[in-house]
């Protein structure tokens, strides 16, 4: 790995400790995780234990009010062990936060110290099977009904869908209106009404649980909008996109770092026509071209990451950076499995894994049409 400045000694224990927990606790279990559909929930719960999650919460939550680095630690070594069924940061970075920095402070004493134990698991439910891309088109409506709320709709594609305890939902709260009628609202899991569907079988990412959901005359207290006024939720949303966004980048630089290890380490070994693939000119400039294209990725993230430190990450730019290093993953996973020949389309391979692994990351979080939208847009 190159050098990172960003990250000093003090993050190499925590580094340390993070890869040992993983390799421990989650790498053995992890073929049977993706028959399975899911990880198990004694995952999290252990996780929690060793201060593995919502890294970034404040002591007064309960937390260690540590900076953003240590919740990139977690989620880069789970990426380099390929544990895509480890839905961690989904959770740390991104659920925890939006209650954090929207909820009102009784939601933050609620919540926040049981996402620090693992005691509860959270989702956030955007995409609905007529709207992804195109958020303002959400059909699920929240009505206001004397102290509570009325949610129907459905959802789909929902990352931790079956284990999730909680779920920030997005949902109309005056359906007349687009982004201005759109609001947030946490939902507990086994509330009356709200049903999670099936286990979406996914190309990839198999361990990891993605459901569809479905509120049915769900009956909330007014008390679980997210934060203190209705239609503020695609503020909300924008605020948080940034940090999703890094996140996805930082992933994609780490899966990339160790298929290019494992490919090197294979055409070393692996011998065609009396010598290693490694001996052959094509092989050793496509590896040297894939260091390069790597070391500049993990440059570029390593600066966003190093202004979001500063609050000085925009939107435009993180939208860059998640299209550009998605982009870059997909193409070094397949030239890793070209590399691999036909054992590396043989899912015994770790790297026929991250190959099937990477595609959704040019998906999920905006897809990278919408992130050059967005780009485009600024310039
Ligand atoms: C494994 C997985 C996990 C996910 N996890 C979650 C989750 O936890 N929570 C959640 O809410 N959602 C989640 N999603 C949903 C994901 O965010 C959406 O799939 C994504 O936003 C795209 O929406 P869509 O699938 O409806 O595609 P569409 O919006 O229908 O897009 C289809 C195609 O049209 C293109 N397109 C659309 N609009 C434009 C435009 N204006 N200009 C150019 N091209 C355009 C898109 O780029 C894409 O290529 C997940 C998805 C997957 C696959």
């Amino acid at each position: 790995m190159q050098t990172r400045p960003l990250f000093d000694s003090d993050l190499d224990g925590f580094r340390d400790s993070v890869r040992k927990f993983f390799e421990k606790e989650a790498v053995p279990f992890h073929a049977q995780w993706e028959k399975d559909g899911q990880v198990s929930k004694e995952l999290w719960r252990k996780a929690g234990e060793m201060g593995f999650l919502c890294p970034t919460a404040p002591e007064e939550y309960g937390g260690v009010g540590a900076d953003f680095r240590y919740s990139a630690v977690v989620m880069e070594e789970a990426s380099a062990l390929g544990l895509s069924g480890v839905g961690f940061s989904l959770h740390s970075d991104i659920v925890m936060p939006y209650i954090l920095r929207h909820g009102t402070e009784a939601q933050k004493q609620t919540y926040i110290p049981k996402l620090i134990s693992g005691e509860l698991i959270g989702a956030i439910a955007m995409t609905e099977p007529g709207a992804g891309s195109d958020l303002q088109g959400v059909k699920t409506t929240a009505i206001k009904k004397g102290d509570s709320y009325i949610l129907n709709g459905s959802k789909t594609f929902i990352t931790n869908g079956q284990l999730c305890d909680l779920v920030i939902v997005v949902a109309k709260t005056d359906p007349k209106e687009g982004a201005k009628g759109t609001s947030l609202f946490i939902v507990e899991a086994g509330t009356k009404g709200f049903e999670k569907g099936q286990n979406l079988e996914k190309v990839g990412m198999k361990a990891q649980d993605t459901s569809e959901m479905f509120f049915q005359d769900v009956e909330i207290p007014a008390e679980n909008l997210l934060g203190e006024a209705e239609g503020r939720g695609f503020i909300q949303l924008m605020q948080e996109l940034p940090q999703e966004r890094l996140l996805v980048g930082l992933t994609a630089m780490t899966a990339c770092e160790a298929a290019l290890q494992w490919t090197i380490d294979y055409t070393k070994e692996r011998k065609a026509f009396g010598k290693p693939i490694m001996a052959f000119q094509n092989t050793r400039f496509k590896l040297a071209e894939l260091k390069a294209d790597i070391f500049a990725g993990r440059c570029f993230t390593d600066r966003c990451l190093e202004l979001h430190l500063d609050n000085k990450l925009d939107v435009p730019t993180a939208a860059m950076l998640k299209q550009w290093t998605t982009d870059l993953q997909c193409k070094v996973m397949d030239e890793c499995v070209q590399l691999h020949g036909g054992y590396g389309y043989m899912w015994e391979y770790p790297i026929a894994r991250a190959w099937a692994d990477a595609r959704v990351q040019r998906i999920y979080a905006g897809t990278n049409e919408i992130m050059k939208e967005i780009v485009a847009r600024a310039l």
